[in-house]
């Protein structure tokens, strides 16, 4: 079975996105990963093309398109490519710092900041891990304090700390930092603070050496003694656990996603090597051997897209829950890695060459267990769910 989530817009759209992958994205695949950097330009590009920022409203420069299953076409396009490093930071942009900038932004700040994520001159980042806590967010020690510089303006936030493994590190323009705000209120002592390039006492460290993922500019960002304005609070103070909570269901969704969308590329690579490859006289795809696992990994895959679609469907009427979300990441991700892994296996010694993207989607594919809370901790959520009652 195939999908049947989307209908003739979202094919027009689909043929604008792969006209835009093949001409900007696939070409430069090879100089993204050897400089261990995407250029600025393809955000840039992306932009006029139409593709960032669908859901920010009309006023603020936005296409106010709030049908998920737009974003679902990029995925699919993107990991048609096997631009796992892209896929990743947009994803980061639009599904995760976008997302609480539309939930939680002020009028104000929506005028500031909205516009950037449409043309692409805004790269975002989200600063939640640290170098001693990312599952148990609890345990950050990164701090925001109020401090009056007598200007009138209100009081401005203070910022120390140090997060790590911070997706578009290197060329994030804004980032909202999870920060603790009041150490005795416990749940309620988080809050989100957008810190923007340039900042004083705002560093970088590290573009963080890795598995994969290498084009990837994932890095340390320090924070010393730095100074933003009360209205770079996003939100309420004390929310911003509770904001996270909110959020973090779409983030998950978004690799369930890649996840789905990157098995099912990677199954169609490997599908037309086992038709063309022979050995013992025989196109290997014949051998049952290799079958038993495609038609295994064929029936997981289409079965696996029928809970994401609907997700997807869910998300777009407002009813996705956390739990949902949880089920749709554990599962596709852990799918995507048996995926990925016979794919290597039945490209045999091809399968380990870089020039075959499924070498790349290999070393690619791992972190998807691991970020947006690792797959224990999805199980976590589903247990914790089931023992409710
Ligand atoms: C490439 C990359 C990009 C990333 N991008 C971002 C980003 O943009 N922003 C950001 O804030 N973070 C980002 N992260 C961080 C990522 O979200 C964390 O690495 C992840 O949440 C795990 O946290 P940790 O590394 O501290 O591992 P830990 O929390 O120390 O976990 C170590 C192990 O213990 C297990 N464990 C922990 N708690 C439990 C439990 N209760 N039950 C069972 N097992 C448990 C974990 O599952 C894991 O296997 C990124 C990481 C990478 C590698």
């Amino acid at each position: 079975m195939e999908s049947d989530l989307f209908d003739n817009d979202h094919e027009l759209f689909r043929a604008s996105v792969r006209g835009f992958v093949d001409k900007h994205v696939t070409p430069n695949l090879e100089k993204w990963d050897a400089q261990r950097l995407i250029d600025r330009e393809i955000w840039l590009a992306a932009g006029r093309q139409g593709m960032l920022g669908l859901p920010v409203p009309e006023e603020f420069g936005g296409p106010a398109e709030t049908d998920y299953r737009y974003r679902v076409v990029i995925q699919e396009e993107i990991a048609r490519a096997g631009a796992s490093a892209l896929q990743s930071g947009f994803s980061t942009n639009d599904d995760i710092v976008l997302n609480y900038l539309l939930r939680h932004a002020d009028e104000a700040q929506r005028r500031r900041w909205l516009p950037g994520f449409v043309t692409g001159e805004t790269i975002g980042a989200i600063a939640m891990s640290e170098p001693g806590a990312g599952s148990d967010l609890r345990a950050i020690t990164t701090t925001a304090v109020r401090d009056g510089d007598g200007d009138g303006d209100g009081d401005d936030w203070i910022i120390n700390g140090a997060k790590t493994f911070i997706t578009s590190g290197i060329l994030a323009d804004l980032v909202i930092v999870f920060a603790k705000t009041d150490p005795d209120a416990g749940s309620k002592g988080f809050s989100l603070l957008v810190v923007e390039d340039g900042t004083p006492g705002f560093s970088r460290g590290r573009k963080l050496d890795k598995v994969g993922l290498h084009a990837q500019d994932t890095a340390e960002l320090f924070f010393d003694n730095v100074r933003v304005p009360a209205n770079n609070l996003l939100g309420e103070r004390g929310a911003g656990f509770a904001y996270l909570m909110q959020s973090l269901p779409l983030e998950r969704l978004g690799i369930g996603i890649a996840a789905q969308v990157s098995a099912e590329a990677v199954f169609r690579w490997t599908m037309d090597y086992v038709r063309e490859r022979s050995a013992f006289g025989k196109r290997i795809g014949e051998f049952q051997g290799m079958g038993f696992t495609l038609a295994e990994l064929r029936s997981a895959i289409e079965v696996s897209r029928a809970y994401i679609d609907r997700c997807v469907r869910a998300h777009n009427a407002g009813t996705l829950t956390a739990v949902d979300a949880a089920k749709a990441k554990l599962w596709a991700t852990e799918l995507q890695g048996r995926v990925i892994d016979a794919g290597v296996q039945f490209h045999g010694g091809y399968g380990y060459m870089m020039e075959y993207p499924v070498a790349r989607a290999y070393l690619d594919h791992r972190i998807q267990r691991i970020y947006g809370g690792t797959n224990e901790i999805m199980k976590e959520i589903i247990h914790r769910d089931l023992m409710k009652s």
